[in-house]
């Protein structure tokens, strides 16, 4: 941390500006994380469940979280949601109009977005070898923080993916991924690291085809 940012930052809070600010831009999000609080009754207290209140949007919604920013004038901003990304046009016009307003601003996300169901379906849709072979690709390669691959499977399911692709997807997505296969690639080397993952993919891929094959 630098000290000159935190002195700044304090002279602002001293001069009067509010510490932090954090705002709820939307009420929805693709995911059902088990054990969220964003959704839980008594999370917003008076206000009432975060599912029933009005939910903004375009325009309305700059305006809005811009009145709020200029009404309590914070040195530090959060913008949650249910998922802020859901809003992510609105966004794209938002973080440039408060970072000129000299607002430091964190959004907190899950970085998912909505894959169109029409890609789901044409990639990942049925219970060829290669909509397994496929999802078993992506599951090796992509970081699945903990617990997130239950509620984004559950999401691709809804969105049309097969059974077979969402079990290959459930077998190799928590037991590799990128920043995983370079650190072991540091420790057994390139030889045994493609073994690995090839076992990993091919093994998930195997898995899918015959769960689907069997209880289709
Ligand atoms: S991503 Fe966040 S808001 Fe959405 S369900 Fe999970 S914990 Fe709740």
């Amino acid at each position: 941390m630098r000290k000159t940012g935190l002195l700044r930052a304090w002279g602002r809070i001293l001069a009067g500006r509010s510490p932090n600010l954090s705002i709820e831009i939307t009420r929805e999000c693709p995911l059902r994380c088990p054990g969220c609080y964003a959704y839980e009754p008594e999370h917003l207290g008076t206000a009432g469940p975060l599912r029933t209140l009005a939910d903004y949007s375009g325009g309305e919604l700059i305006d809005r979280v811009l009145d709020l920013v200029h009404r309590h004038d914070p040195v530090h901003l959060s913008i949650v949601g249910g998922e802020p990304l859901v809003r992510f046009r609105e966004l794209q016009t938002l973080l440039p109009l408060l970072s000129g307003m000299g607002v430091s601003v964190q959004l907190v996300t899950s970085a998912v977005r909505i894959i169109p169901p029409g890609w789901i379906a044409d990639l990942v849709g049925g219970n060829t070898l290669w909509a397994n072979f496929f999802a078993s690709v992506v599951g090796a390669f992509m970081y699945f923080a903990t617990l997130t691959e239950v509620p984004i499977i559950q999401g691709l399911l809804g969105s049309g993916m097969g059974k077979g692709p969402a079990l290959a997807l459930l077998l190799a997505g928590p037991a590799l991924s990128l920043p995983n296969m370079l650190v072991i690639r540091g420790v057994i080397g390139t030889q045994k690291t493609v073994v690995y993952v090839a076992l990993v993919v091919v093994m998930a891929t195997i898995s899918g085809y015959l769960y689907a094959s069997l209880f289709p």
